[in-house]
């Protein structure tokens, strides 16, 4: 576990968005009190956690800054059902209750659930305080962390309501990862495949080769997931902070994801889960326009069947209603409906001009495994 041994192999990435840059440290055992306090200048942080990060990590954490700080916490239920307006009003009703200001420091350590919610608060209680990010699943590491983006949901749209705010700092110690359970594994593992889709072939190849071999949890290996895939997102969104052009490429399948989140009112699936239903959709639409091959997306189809993940539409979920809610995407703009297509795998499309009767057909053949 964490907080035990000193911190191995730091790896320091900055990040520059706009006016903002800040650092993400990754590392086996990174965790350290004095990195927290070389960042942290607050007397007062305010923890949001989840049920199963308060269960293994809370208390050492609380141990190894109580000294320095005065500290306090909320533990959220877990999943994305709890990740609403409500709860973070309800957050932000014990900040103020304990008198806090816009110079403490809110601290997001959970996962991208907790993540998302306490930086949507951050960057709206007393209009605005400081956040620092400590990820401990793999999707908060390889996703959700780095890029600003905070949100909540609404009953009708995911990440209905949010901003964008960077945090001061990121710090993502892998070691956390060894503690998720299979299924939260194989959930951060479907956008680590994203990121092979959309922009590493390389990438791509290798995940493959160890989640056929069994050794994506390999210490050496996870390490290897997350860096790449931080760095990877660090190019994006240094390139497109605010979401306005390439960086719609990192919702490749989301758009279906998303829709089949919503639909399934937050319960069936994890959000990793309806993304890998989604980029199988997304894989046949692109198919279906003739840019991938019949063989590549049955390989795509396999790794993500290998890693655990669901790649069939649930038979409760009709074509219309999963046509009816993709309309509601963010990525639309008022008169066009957005796609993130493949033009190969490694290389990934933004296109407004696809036949709906082809992403009927896609959908349709989306509730099989071939
Ligand atoms: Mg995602």
């Amino acid at each position: 576990v964490p907080f035990q041994t000193a911190q191995v192999e730091k790896i320091n990435m900055t990040i520059e968005a706009g006016k903002n840059h800040y650092s993400v440290y990754i590392g086996h055992h990174l965790w350290d009190s004095l990195l927290f306090q070389s960042e942290v200048k607050s007397k007062k942080i305010f923890i949001v956690t989840d049920e199963m990060v308060e269960k293994f990590y809370l208390k050492k954490f609380i141990d190894s800054l109580k000294d320095k700080y005065e500290i306090n916490y909320f533990v959220l239920p877990p999943g994305e059902s709890f990740k609403t307006v409500l709860m973070v009003e309800k957050i932000a009703t014990r900040l103020l209750e304990l008198n806090y200001s816009r110079d403490s420091t809110l601290v997001a350590f959970g996962g991208g659930v907790v993540g998302d919610l306490a930086g949507f608060l951050a960057s709206i209680y007393k209009r605005g305080l400081s956040y620092v990010q400590i990820p401990t699943t793999l999707v908060a590491q390889t996703t959700a962390a780095v890029g600003g983006k905070t949100g909540v949901n609404h009953a009708l749209l995911k990440n209905a309501m949010g901003t964008f705010y960077h945090p001061q700092c990121v710090i993502m110690d892998t070691a956390f990862l060894m503690s998720l359970d299979d299924r939260q594994f194989s959930n951060g593992l479907s956008e680590v495949i994203g990121y092979g889709l959309i922009l590493d072939a390389d990438f791509f190849y290798w995940l493959k080769s160890i989640i056929f071999d069994n050794t994506a949890r390999e210490i050496q290996n996870l390490k290897k997931i997350v860096f790449h895939c931080c760095r990877l997102k660090k190019s994006i969104v240094e390139e497109d902070e605010q979401d306005n052009g390439r960086r719609a490429i990192l919702n490749f399948g989301h758009t279906f994801g998303h829709a089949i989140e919503s639909l399934t009112h937050y319960q069936s699936f994890l959000h990793g889960e309806a993304v890998a239903i989604g980029m199988r959709i997304a894989l046949t639409l692109s198919q279906l326009l003739g840019w991938i091959s019949v063989e590549e997306v049955q390989l795509v189809i396999d790794v993500l069947l290998k890693a655990n993940l669901p790649v069939q539409l649930p038979q409760s979920i009709t074509v219309n209603d999963l046509m009816t809610a993709i309309q509601k995407d963010k990525k639309n703009n008022e008169n066009e409906q957005r796609f993130i297509l493949l033009k190969s795998i490694g290389e990934a499309i933004i296109s407004s001009r696809i036949p709906l009767e082809l992403v009927r057909n896609a959908i349709e053949s989306s509730y099989s495994f071939r």
